[in-house]
């Protein structure tokens, strides 16, 4: 795929109102337009204070100008920005007139997809752009932009260098039948293997806990009514999202909050009571219900430590589908005036706490962290589900490759394939529809 000739521009800064307002052109040969739209050519890369005019030669607005000719600008080409009054009405003028030059209103993410065909930036880092501007918490934006800045990125070409040393050891020794390959050239080929398959399982672990800070986990509240679903959400959002009320049954439908425990987003889910009832709205709530613990990262049972475990419980517990990590979480320890405490053993884990003062409140977020596999690890990288997924690809080659060692042609083969995953996370062997569907979710003017 080669970068379109013709130029785009967007509006790149937020829709409102604000102090200035940014316009973005990027293509080839923008000087044409710059003439007739600042009424000279302007300086390379020199802040020029500028009237924007129109095509009588009007102001349309006053403002900064800066030009980058290609090579030497985020997209690699030209890049004229305007950066003028941000009211919404004077900004679509300005980008109206940018269309009437020749420019034609870009796609999202399209600036970012002319960076990465001209090689200023790789997928990943391209990717982490987008992941930077969605960043919901600071842990998030700086890991993103540890990926923006190359760190991901530099850490696959490493294990890419370091499996291409070891390819070319192996295709050589394809070569040679099996009794002329000298001793130290199999404990060398070994011991490579095995340094590889160590470095990758670090980065898939790092690249997790990015993924982590990007995606999430999804927890759900479950247990009968009046247990405090409600009010632990509250107390562990700390605002009013749920409606609380001692009526058995408030709480119809799958009510969704994001809160994040130490930079990371955990999106929690309150469960419409699940009990048995003739109510029709309350029946469709629980069948969301069962289909939203499906697909739970983990699941909290609430259970009032005041009145202890009723047959409605059991129920609840034995309907639960399995494979999900479950937390026992007895609430109301001030109604049984217990203190706030956690008990683990190898299969179960059980926190007390109360929803309404507080009290083992810290224990269950502590908790949640680690069921989510959160473990405050420095120079995590912001990584995506697709990466993972190579990650996992290439692990899988890899141990399929120390598997059939003993089978060269095979070994080499496994080999290949994990390298072919690797250059998939950098963007070197990536279909053209893959790259429209990571772009297309970018904002416009990026
Ligand atoms: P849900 O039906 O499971 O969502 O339960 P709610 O959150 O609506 O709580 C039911 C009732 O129990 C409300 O009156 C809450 O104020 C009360 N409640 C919830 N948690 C606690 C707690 O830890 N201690 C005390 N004393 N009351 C609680």
């Amino acid at each position: 795929m080669l970068p379109k000739p013709d130029s785009i521009a967007a509006i790149a800064t937020a829709p409102g109102r604000g102090g200035i307002g940014v316009v973005r052109i990027s293509g080839l040969g923008l000087d044409t337009l710059a003439v007739k739209l600042l009424g000279k050519k302007p300086a390379p890369r020199y802040a020029q204070f500028s009237s924007f005019l129109d095509a009588e030669g009007q102001a349309i607005d006053q403002g900064i100008a800066l030009f980058f000719p290609a090579p030497h600008s985020f997209t690699g080409e030209d890049v004229l920005e305007l950066q003028g009054h941000g009211g919404p009405a004077v900004i679509q003028l300005l980008l109206q007139r940018c269309l009437e030059l020749g420019a034609r209103l870009a796609q999202p993410g399209e600036f970012t997809q002319r960076a990465f065909l001209n090689d200023k930036l790789d997928l990943a880092q391209a990717e982490s752009v987008a992941d930077l501007i969605d960043a919901t918490s600071s842990q998030a934006a700086r890991s993103a932009m540890r990926s923006l800045q190359g760190d991901f990125s530099r850490v696959i070409h490493q294990l890419v260098e370091k499996l291409v040393e070891l390819r070319m050891l192996v295709e050589a020794m394809l070569d040679f039948p099996e009794e002329e390959i000298h001793e130290p050239d199999l404990a060398q080929r070994n011991a490579r293997l095995e340094a590889l398959t160590m470095e990758l399982k670090k980065v898939l672990q790092l690249a997790q806990q990015g993924s982590l800070l990007r995606e999430g986990a999804h927890i759900v509240l479950a247990g009968r009514p009046n247990v405090g679903k409600s009010s632990l959400l509250n107390s562990l959002s700390g605002e009013e999202v749920a409606l609380v009320s001692e009526i058995p049954g408030t709480t119809r439908d799958v009510i969704r909050q994001a809160i994040q425990i130490e930079g990371v987003p955990f999106h929690i889910l309150d469960t419409a009571g699940l009990r048995a009832s003739q109510d029709v709205v309350e029946q469709m709530g629980m069948a969301r219900t069962r289909s939203t613990l499906q697909k739970a990262d983990a699941i909290l049972v609430l259970l009032d430590a005041a009145i202890g475990i009723l047959p409605e419980d059991s129920k609840i517990l034995e309907d639960l589908p399995p494979g999900i990590p479950r937390l026992f979480v007895h609430n109301k320890i001030d109604l049984a005036g217990l203190p706030g405490r956690i008990s683990q053993s190898e299969e179960e884990c059980h926190v007390y706490l109360s929803a309404k003062t507080g009290a083992g409140l810290v224990l269950l977020r502590e908790k949640l962290l680690e069921l989510a596999g959160w473990q405050r690890e420095e120079g995590v990288f912001m990584a995506r589900e697709r990466h993972i997924r190579a990650l996992l690809a290439a692990q899988n080659h890899l141990l399929r490759a120390a598997d059939e060692i003993a089978q060269p042609e095979i070994f080499a083969e496994e080999l290949r394939l994990t390298q072919e995953q690797l250059g998939a996370i950098t963007g070197e062997f990536t279909a053209d529809d893959l790259l429209g569907e990571i772009f297309s979710r970018f904002c416009i003017g990026k």
